[in-house]
């Protein structure tokens, strides 16, 4: 278990350098800095112990994030609300929201039972996987005009069996992609959050720096009442037109029906005088 902050004996908040012996803030033991070339500096638990069992290995792409948010905000002890247990959340906001970075594959279950622990969430995924972002293309989405939310027409199919019926907001982040370029890579530069609205799934897309900023800003990611209102302002507005063209047949309809006969009574009338 690597951690990227410890606490020195007066409690502050310290980063590994050669030598430095810190404390744990979950389990209050002692922490050894690793300060090696190949591995980012990190501090370890003596004999690699782990204290946390949620605790997945930090990558680059963790740390990239992890670094967009000020340092007291990273790799935070959360305390739950309902037991004793600790956990390390990846962030932790002035606001009152954890960021978990995922990039090892977690079950539903274990998703769940983190919900239930940190409250008021949001998960970043790691899809860096061949099949991620080529199932997320094959999905198919419509656009509400002038805005970044998309309804997901073929259902969830685009997104991977485990991050389904997630409680809390699922941005997935396909920058890791492999052989991203042009229209692909422009796509992948984004975030595609994931959320249930009256348990149906709506996708919105969001830039990195306006997840950030928003992170920053406020304790929800998304602004749910505004995106509900939003997709019930669509859908009416899909009815009304879905009304209009209906009529607008009926009326092909009828004038056609009306054509066809008059042109059947002048045919059978040309019959009889030939
Ligand atoms: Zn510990």
């Amino acid at each position: 278990m690597h951690l990227r902050h410890g606490r020195d004996a007066d409690g502050n908040r310290v980063s590994p350098s050669p030598g430095l012996v810190a404390f744990c803030e979950n389990c209050e033991d002692s922490l050894i800095s690793k300060c090696g070339s190949v591995r980012k500096h990190h501090f370890a638990h003596r004999g690699e112990r782990s204290c946390d069992t949620w605790h997945e290995p930090i990558t680059e792409w963790h740390v990239e994030w992890q670094d967009r948010f000020p340092s007291q905000w990273q790799e935070v002890c959360r305390v739950g609300s309902s037991s004793s247990a600790k956990h390390f959340a990846d962030v932790f906001t002035a606001q009152g929201l954890t960021i978990e970075f995922q990039h090892s594959y977690l079950s539903a279950r274990e998703r769940e039972e983190r919900e239930s622990f940190y409250g008021n969430m949001v998960w970043v995924v790691d899809a860096y996987r061949k099949s991620d972002f080529p199932r997320f293309l094959r999905g198919i989405y419509t656009q509400i005009p002038g805005s970044s939310v998309y309804l997901p027409r073929t259902g969830e199919r685009g997104f991977p069996p485990n991050w389904l019926n997630c409680r809390s907001p699922v941005l997935f982040d396909f920058g890791n992609s492999p052989g991203l370029t042009g229209d692909l890579a422009r796509i992948a530069q984004d975030l595609w959050c994931l959320i249930y609205l009256d348990k149906l799934p709506v996708v919105v897309r969001i830039s990195r720096d306006e997840f950030v900023r928003r992170a920053h800003d406020r304790a929800k990611i998304i602004p749910i009442v505004a995106l509900r209102k939003r997709i019930e302002t669509f859908r009416l507005e899909e009815r009304q037109r879905e009304v209009a063209q209906a009529r607008l047949r009926a009326d092909r309809g009828l004038w056609q029906y009306l054509h066809t006969k008059r042109l059947g009574y002048n045919k059978r009338r040309y019959a009889k005088f030939c």
